[in-house]
């Protein structure tokens, strides 16, 4: 049997440092990375036969668990089928109106295949129906890896502690303004300077690649009530959150604040149910600047690829109530597990939670008493150090974390007794790590 360790250097060899995402390379955590070979429900296995705990979730899309036998079902009948056509076909608009049930302001869709993409074309999208140039984003959201979103991004860029990335140049870079998350006072300031160039604030309904920040209530009502008033669109990002965050839903963070919804929006991950696609979506009044029936152009070999949307459809179709409350309840279950287990070590930390996302953050306070993260500077002035020994204690106890301080943890509809209490025996001993 090939170990892991001999897999990883054979890969370095052949990619940059041995992946095809960077926070998959164990870059912040240390150690060599673990070789996954096959998922079921709430387990993966790795090259050597080791059984895991999945907090990872294929970073957001397996909302149901690994090999759902509806999902994989579909994919088996829509391969039948045949891999793509390059024309339309009916499930595109299935999966399209699955959406919009469950997101009203998503009135007209466009399917594409990444969340990188999906948010490219809703900034390009917004500046082409406003007319503007400039774009507003947030300190610590993650947006995707297109030049102009990567200032200050969170996700891989805060792990690998990148300020935005060799490659983009300056006049790309100059068209995003940054500003910290949850502050009123710059948002205003930046409309007050600049509202007349502003095309699109684009944020994520609630930022998850910076660890989980939730937005201080009406935040996000207050970037729809300025955007509004300047003539710029909203972006609400829901790549992380939609269809997993169920507050007031099924259909991610945007129903959690009533009287008002963004003009366009992303999706990712679970809409694709583990299958490479994303969406933008939004007033059909704006989606209508795309072409061919306006003159935004946007284009895609594989969008709307019918095996993805054989999955997606699946995975939406059985993404029930039920589901939602399993995981929420389950979520609650190891958050207070995980602070129990680091208040008995002592570790001063914070439980970022919104929903069934939830993340930890170092040296913020003892639970009950830190007031937690609010934004980027605070994400990263934490004590990341203690993540490393933190998460390898987990894994050495078979529970895969994502590996990284700033990555939300996620559960599924599979994540059974079992399978928690696999993690709830392991937290002490992690929390112990923690504490050195
Ligand atoms: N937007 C958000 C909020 C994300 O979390 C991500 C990825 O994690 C993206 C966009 C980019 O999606 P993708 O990795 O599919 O390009």
């Amino acid at each position: 049997m090939t170990s892991n360790a001999e897999l990883h250097d054979a890969a370095q060899q052949l990619m940059p440092g041995g992946v095809n995402s960077p926070v998959r390379a164990f870059g912040s955590v240390g150690g060599t990375p673990v070789q996954m070979v096959s998922g079921r429900g709430p387990y993966l296995t790795d090259a050597e036969g080791n059984q895991y705990v999945d907090l990872v979730g294929s970073w957001g899309p397996a909302l149901l668990g690994h090999r759902h036998p509806a999902v994989i079902d579909a994919v088996h009948s829509a391969v039948d089928a045949g891999l793509g056509f390059g024309t339309s076909h009916p499930s595109e608009a299935r999966l399209a109106e699955l959406v919009r049930g469950r997101v009203p302001g998503a009135e007209m869709i466009r399917m594409v295949s990444t969340g990188t993409e999906a948010t490219m074309t809703a900034v390009r999208l917004a500046r082409g129906a406003t007319g503007k140039n400039i774009v507003v984003k947030f300190a610590g959201c993650y947006h995707g890896h297109s030049d102009g979103l990567l200032a200050a991004a969170g996700s891989g860029v805060a792990t690998l502690g990148l300020p935005g990335s060799a490659g983009v140049t300056q006049a790309q870079a100059s068209e995003t303004i940054v500003i910290e998350y949850n502050d009123r006072a710059a948002l205003e300031q930046v409309f007050a300077e600049h509202g007349e160039n502003i095309a699109a604030v684009i944020t994520e309904a609630t930022p998850a690649n910076m660890g989980v920040v939730p937005p201080e209530e009406g935040f996000n009502a207050l970037i729809r009530e300025i955007t509004t008033r300047h003539g710029a669109l909203m972006i609400f990002d829901e790549v992380m959150t939609g269809f997993r965050i169920t507050d007031a839903g099924y259909w991610g963070a945007s129903g959690r604040e009533e009287g008002w919804e963004p003009d366009l929006f992303t999706f990712g991950k679970v809409i694709g149910g583990g299958m490479p696609t994303a969406a933008l979506a939004g007033r059909r009044e704006v989606m209508e600047h795309l072409a061919p029936t306006g003159p935004v152009y946007h284009a895609g070999t594989l969008s709307g690829n019918p095996v993805a949307m054989a999955a997606g459809v699946a995975t939406l179709e059985n993404a029930t109530a039920e589901v939602y409350s399993h995981i929420d309840e389950k979520a609650q279950v190891v958050a207070d597990a995980l602070a129990s287990a680091l208040n008995e070590a002592g570790v001063d930390h914070t439980i970022q939670k919104v929903g069934s996302l939830f993340s930890v953050a170092f040296g913020t306070g003892p639970q009950g008493t830190g007031t937690g993260v609010h934004n980027y500077a605070q994400a990263g002035a934490q004590e990341t150090f203690r993540f490393g020994p933190f998460f390898h204690s987990m894994l050495e106890q078979g529970v895969y974390l994502p590996p990284s301080v700033f990555e939300a943890w996620f559960l599924s509809g599979a994540h059974d007794d079992d399978a928690v209490g696999t993690i709830l025996d392991a937290l002490p001993a992690a929390a112990r790590a923690a504490a050195q």
